[in-house]
């Protein structure tokens, strides 16, 4: 769950389209479509750390595909398509009203992001031209 969540914080700080991705109990990569070089562990786990530490609440939402399309802004994560044809689709939102993220997901998460705890990047790999890998993993930066 914390691992999870993390995951979605970091689509956050990192708002690219996700190319792939796997999530393991302590640790996870997450694929970005994304040629910059000018990011670096350093800010992402800054970033990353200011959300967890500012404490925003998680929550689910179920909405209709109907609301989804008469505002489309409900899913600030871009990179996330809803899946198609179902009646409601649940979002999990972050923040009081969402203002830092929603996006569809099925998956367990924790309530507020303090829960996540220290995490940090160990490492963003070049995984061609114009994809980065973002090794996550909890504790300190080393
Ligand atoms: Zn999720």
């Amino acid at each position: 769950m914390k691992m999870h969540t993390a995951c979605h914080l970091l689509s956050v700080v990192c708002p690219y389209p996700i190319t792939g991705a796997a999530v393991n109990i302590d640790n996870s990569r997450v694929d970005f479509d994304l040629s910059l070089a000018t990011i670096t562990k350093e800010e992402t786990t800054e970033k990353l750390m200011a959300l967890v530490n500012a404490n925003h609440p998680v929550y689910t939402k179920w909405i209709s595909e109907t609301e989804l399309d008469s505002d489309p802004s409900i899913i600030k994560s871009q990179n996330v398509r809803p899946p198609r044809g179902l009646e409601k689709i649940r979002l999990v939102c972050i923040g009081e009203n969402a203002c830092i993220d929603s996006q569809p997901c099925g998956g367990t998460h924790v309530t507020e992001t303090a829960e996540v705890g220290k995490i940090h990047i160990r490492k963003i790999e070049k995984k061609g031209k114009e994809n980065r890998r973002f090794r996550l993993q909890f504790g300190d930066t080393i």
